[in-house]
């Protein structure tokens, strides 16, 4: 794995669930598993925040919000669905107002599987994610370099 530029934050938002998986995300964060100590940090601001962890499937009112959380998000960017009611909706799959897993509102890079994933999954997810982040840091530092002017030494004269 690459060395990382920054600690990787991380904004999880819990969609339309039965909560499962969302407890195994706050597990992730407690002294037994403890992410903390790999510099990861869960903060409640999308634009701080490189990876975006999704629990639970979308719903008509859960889809504009996680849009908006997406948007607001610095690029380079990487979203991880946690459970297979973010990855495709689950045992809610067929219910009256879902809209389906994550992917039918934001792209996702990473599918962690489980009902309900385990926070070792979870973890695993997240250590993609971050090696996914170095590699999208990089693509875009390559692509501002070229398509950066070229400084000309002579200046035409009129
Ligand atoms: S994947 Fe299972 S545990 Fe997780 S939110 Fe869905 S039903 Fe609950």
């Amino acid at each position: 794995m690459n060395l990382f530029r920054k600690s990787p934050w991380i904004i999880h938002y819990d969609g339309a669930s039965c909560n499962g998986c969302d407890i195994e995300v706050l597990a992730c964060l407690t002294p037994r598993y403890d992410v903390e100590r790999l510099g990861i940090i869960n903060t409640g601001n999308p634009k701080h925040a490189d990876i975006l962890l999704i629990t639970g499937y979308i719903n008509e009112q859960s889809q504009p919000v996680v849009r908006t959380i997406y948007e607001q998000m610095p690029d380079p960017k990487v979203v991880v669905a946690v459970g297979i009611c973010a990855s495709s909706g689950g045992i809610f799959r067929d219910c009256y107002n879902t809209k389906g897993g994550v992917d039918s509102t934001i792209p996702v890079d990473i599918y962690v599987p489980g009902c309900a994933a385990r926070p070792e999954s979870i973890m695993d997810g997240v250590v993609q994610a971050l090696d996914l982040l170095e590699r999208k840091r990089k693509e875009k530092k390559t692509r501002r370099r070229a398509i950066a002017p070229t400084p000309t030494s002579e200046v035409p004269t009129p």
